[in-house]
């Protein structure tokens, strides 16, 4: 990429926002722009404004997202999921629509003009990475704005089973969990409410939360990966519940929307479309369209690729299909398989955080993805049982062994886990 060419792309349109002490904050026009700027171009700027000005600030560069997003202020503490947000990245003009999501989107869309009053529970289903997540923020972002008073929660459902536990071990200083959703909240958004099956108690008090909104006419939207009608485990007057309103499902991306959804995030990152061949958008959307996070990474590989590595405006196939195969290359030189790296594999696929594969928490689903990830790092890594323990929060040697033993002997008779395994050696080798 030439000088000129990479001022357009990057340092073009890009401003000082404040000067506080110190701490000097620059908007650049993309998110690539501001990955660029403060990697590739650090020195080089910090060197210039030392020069002009100077001082020696600490430069930080945001998007404009950035500034947009309103000064937080924080609430006074509350007592239940204080951490929780909606994020603002995740709204209806960003999510791209086809045959595959619409029905789920249009409904999405008309909850968050008329809360309560239309099918509730709407219930979005399907596999990972279809955009449930997605629709499920931007339900609550259009809510904010056109309700600023609502006061509109998202929980992941796994959050909401930790404070759950918190909750019956007293640490919230007595006040009543039910009540405080009645009380507290107006809208309540649940994300992957298949992590409910199989904990009774905990399905027993979010069947009393739920039906306190149900009769209030307060609006409830759950997603999960699964048809609940599939989900073992789940109490059934829950299952009832969850597909009593409307449930929908998102099914697989087709390729078209696929490519707009390429489309879309190449012009989010301030680049032209037009300079990449329509081959390039094509072999993408095949590739890796099955999961549009995967997708996501993918594009980013690309463009990382084609600014650092392979200086090109104009993206062809070959220097696609070499984007994504020097660069996993590259990778396994420099950081190999490791064993974070299968840890947060396992824990994407699982929807889990990486620290919750290595702490202590032991229901059912996040003991067996622990199993799993110890289980690739002793047949992929070769590490031993002893060692993999301290990664594992401190746990002996056999704890080890039988976790490994367990998932060896699953895989024979478990469909379901040999394909979830299978699925993990294909990323992790990718
Ligand atoms: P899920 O919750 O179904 O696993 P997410 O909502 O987390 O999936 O989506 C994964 C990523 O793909 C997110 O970054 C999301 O913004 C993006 N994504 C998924 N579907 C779409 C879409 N139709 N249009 C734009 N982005 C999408
Ligand atoms: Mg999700």
């Amino acid at each position: 990429m030439d000088d000129q060419l990479v001022y357009d792309s990057f340092f073009e349109g890009s401003y000082i926002d404040t000067i506080q002490d110190n701490k000097m904050i620059v908007v650049a026009n993309s998110k690539l722009a501001v990955s660029i700027l403060s990697t590739k171009y650090k020195d080089l700027i910090d060197e210039v404004v030392r020069q002009a000005t100077e001082s020696n600030f600490e430069i930080q560069f945001v998007d404009k997202e950035f500034t947009k997003k309103p000064v937080e202020i924080k609430p006074v503490k509350q007592p239940f999921f204080a951490d929780s947000v909606i994020n603002p990245q995740y709204t209806f003009k960003n999510f791209v629509v086809g045959p595959s999501n619409r029905e789920a989107y249009q409904a999405a869309l008309m909850i968050s003009q008329n809360p309560g009053k239309l099918f509730n529970p709407l219930l979005i289903y399907g596999g990972s990475g279809l955009g449930k997540t997605h629709l499920l923020h931007a339900i609550g972002n259009a809510l904010k704005e056109k309700y600023p008073a609502m006061r509109v929660l998202y929980i992941h459902a796994q959050e909401f089973l930790n404070e759950y536990v918190k909750y019956v071990q007293g640490q919230n200083e007595g006040t009543n969990l039910v009540d405080w959703f009645k009380d507290s909240v107006d809208v309540l958004l649940v994300d992957d409410v298949q992590f409910l099956a199989g904990r009774v108690r905990t399905e027993e008090t979010f069947f009393s939360i739920y039906n306190n909104f149900h009769s209030a006419e307060k609006q409830v939207v759950l997603t999960s990966d699964k048809n609940p009608t599939d989900l073992n485990g789940l109490e059934e007057r829950l299952r009832s519940r969850f597909v009593s309103g409307l449930p929908l499902n998102i099914k697989p991306i087709e390729k078209e929307t696929c490519e707009s959804i390429l489309r879309l995030k190449i012009e989010a990152n301030g680049l032209d479309v037009n300079d990449f061949d329509p081959e390039v958008i094509a072999y993408f959307a095949g590739t890796f369209g099955k999961n549009v996070r995967i997708l996501e990474g993918a594009l980013d590989r690309l463009l990382f690729y084609t600014v650092n590595i392979h200086k090109t405006k104009h993206v062809d196939l070959p220097t696609a299909m070499d984007s994504v195969s020097s660069l996993a290359e590259a990778q396994d030189a420099k950081t190999q398989l490791s064993e974070d790296k299968i840890i947060s594999a396992v824990a994407d696929y699982y929807s889990l955080a990486p620290y919750q594969l290595t702490g202590k928490i032991r229901t059912s689903q996040i003991a067996m993805a622990r199993h799993i990830a110890m289980y690739l790092i002793r047949t992929l890594l070769d590490v031993p049982f002893t060692k993999i323990g301290q990664t594992f929060g401190g746990k002996d040697h056999a704890t080890v062994m039988n976790g490994v033993q367990k998932v060896e002997n699953s895989i024979k008779t478990d469909k379901e886990l040999a394909k979830a395994v299978n699925e993990l050696q294909v990323r992790l080798k990718a």
